[in-house]
């Protein structure tokens, strides 16, 4: 058993056995880390203010042979109250608590993964709108090293010329010219403002995010392309994309 600290961002946790708790948490040192934290569901329990969804904590935990390792003592440095005041904002920390948790390695320090899922809850408690949603959506990508090609084509690999309107393929890997969209292929059709309002949100401090005021059309594209992307990356839907749908994302 080695016993180590760390800080760490609750990703998930639900109820394990009778009354201990099964944590995913986002570790700054050791990456994403499985946890069991025993008998947080009991009365009285010490480490229940420790586990909370979407808090930053300063914990001790053990690890063993097993991936499993186990909390021994958690103390909460930064609960995000904005983030479970309201339903958007909570429904926005779920979504990018989920997207951490399918994206992170496990147990592979990566502490600029840390601190951008850590940038990330401090930018939604602040501004929980679906153009912060999708700045965290483009800058975990782009750390993953899955940024879509926006100035070349995916197919052929030609500088994209200008036009009023792009076909996007999350198969191909980004922007395809007319040359290498195939019959019956699946794009996106986005014109120029979106690649913008993309590339802007790669950049743009997350302070600054709503200054920024696309309009709802080009907002809602560069939600579809993003998605579109991301279920490509992943393989998967998301659970809480249903959710979202709700504050169209
Ligand atoms: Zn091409």
């Amino acid at each position: 058993m080695v016993q180590y600290k760390t800080e760490a961002l609750v990703l998930h946790s639900r109820k394990y056995k009778e009354a201990d708790g099964l944590l995913t948490l986002l570790t700054r040192h050791r990456g994403k880390v499985s946890a069991v934290a025993r008998g947080i569901y009991k009365p009285g329990s010490k480490l229940r203010g420790g586990v909370q969804p979407f808090s930053l904590n300063a914990m001790l935990l053990n690890a063993g042979r097993s991936t499993l390792h186990s909390l021994n003592q958690s103390d909460c440095l930064e609960m995000f109250l904005p983030l479970r005041s309201d339903l958007d904002a909570m429904a926005a920390a779920s979504y990018w608590a989920e997207l951490l948790e399918s994206f992170a390695m496990e147990e592979q320090e990566d502490t600029g993964m840390f601190q951008l899922a850590l940038a990330g809850f401090y930018g939604l408690a602040a501004c929980p709108e679906p153009l912060m949603i999708h700045a965290l959506e483009i800058r975990l990508m782009n750390r993953m090293g899955y940024a879509p090609s926006f100035r070349v084509c995916a197919g052929c690999g030609k500088p994209i010329e200008p036009s009023p309107q792009y076909s996007f393929s999350a198969d191909a890997g980004g922007l395809v010219c007319s040359h290498c969209r195939c019959e019956g292929q699946p794009v996106i059709r986005l014109g120029p403002a979106v690649i913008s309002l993309w590339q802007g949100l790669e950049n743009i401090s997350l302070d600054k995010v709503n200054r920024i005021r696309p309009q709802p059309e080009v907002l809602g594209r560069l939600g579809k392309v993003s998605q579109a992307w991301i279920l490509y990356q992943l393989g998967r839907p998301l659970k809480s994309w249903q959710v979202l749908k709700k504050m169209e994302v």
